[in-house]
């Protein structure tokens, strides 16, 4: 079977160039010429590096698949069963993605861009898989999943999440609004303003972060992009920025808790204050402010 991603690609370039046309012609410009070539060479990088990284995640899976304590067959129920074990795993490893250094060294990649629109959904990373970010699912061949459905549950999501890159559609009816993550909850999920930043993990279904205490509406159009930019178009210094300030912020760094910090510790950590993390951050913002009085 192959991956139904592939059949999705020409939805994917069709919808993208009716919003890139409505952009064009429309009063709202939704894209920028560099910053949509920089998306979509990301994408297409993507891909290549999922021809390598594929392999060994299926052959980890496959392993582990011969431990598998039950059979859980692709009946309809069992398909429900294996969506809702992927979209829950989706969103531990989204979280994760956002709160330990090493696994936002690859993810930094899709938030990177300061523009929302369907062709920052393609701006995905060249690194994720291979830093073994496929290790969140590993539990799911344990438990009975068979593999090529995992690889095709995780294709599912990505598809799903394909359309919510959008600032075309405003918020949806409440009950979808309740239960899916849509283009108003991930714009939120996009945006660098304080109150936004690290929220809305959610792949399908927005109901984890209502579970997990993640959840946050949108009501100000939030500003995308990152709290610190990179400010460049070039996809391979777009792929590889963060690993290498990672890697001098190592270098760097006075002993062995301060280097580990720097990797595994939250993105923004710093040993001497000099960059903060969204705790830090909505810390400093929640103290008192001291007021002048007007003697
Ligand atoms: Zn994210
Ligand atoms: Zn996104």
């Amino acid at each position: 079977m192959g991956d139904i991603t592939n059949y999705a690609i020409p939805f994917f370039l069709f919808t993208l160039l009716v919003e890139l046309s409505i952009s064009l012609y429309g009063k709202r410009k939704f894209y920028t010429t560099n910053d949509t070539f920089a998306s979509l060479s990301m994408g297409i990088g993507s891909i290549v590096a999922s021809l390598f990284s594929k392999g060994i995640k299926f052959t980890v899976f496959t392993f582990l698949y011969t431990y598998r304590i039950v059979d859980i067959p692709m009946l309809w129920w069992g398909f429900i069963l294996l969506l809702l074990a992927d979209d829950f795993a989706y969103y531990w490893f989204h979280r994760m993605s956002h709160r330990m250094r090493y696994f936002w060294a690859s993810h930094v990649v899709h938030h990177s861009s300061q523009k929302y629109n369907l062709s920052t959904a393609l701006r995905q990373t060249w690194t994720g898989e291979i830093s073994g970010s496929f290790m969140f699912y590993a539990w799911m061949p344990l438990v009975g999943f068979e593999p090529i459905w995992i690889l095709t549950a995780q294709s599912t999501s990505l598809i799903y999440q394909y359309w919510i890159h959008t600032e075309m559609i405003g918020k949806l009816p409440r009950r979808v609004e309740f239960i899916f993550n849509t283009p108003s909850h991930h714009r939120v999920h996009h945006g660098s303003d304080l109150k936004y930043l690290d929220m809305n993990y959610a792949g399908i279904l927005i109901i984890w972060d209502r579970m997990f205490g993640t959840f946050i509406k949108e009501t100000d159009t939030p500003r995308y992009g990152l709290v610190q930019n990179i400010n460049t178009y070039n996809p391979v210094r777009i792929a590889f920025i963060e690993w290498g300030a990672v890697i001098k912020d190592v270098w760097r760094a006075p002993g062995l808790y301060n280097k580990i910090q720097y990797v595994f510790g939250p993105p923004g950590w710093s040993h001497d204050g000099s960059t903060l993390t969204t705790d830090e951050m909505k810390a400093e913002s929640e103290k008192p402010h001291k007021t002048t009085s007007p003697t």
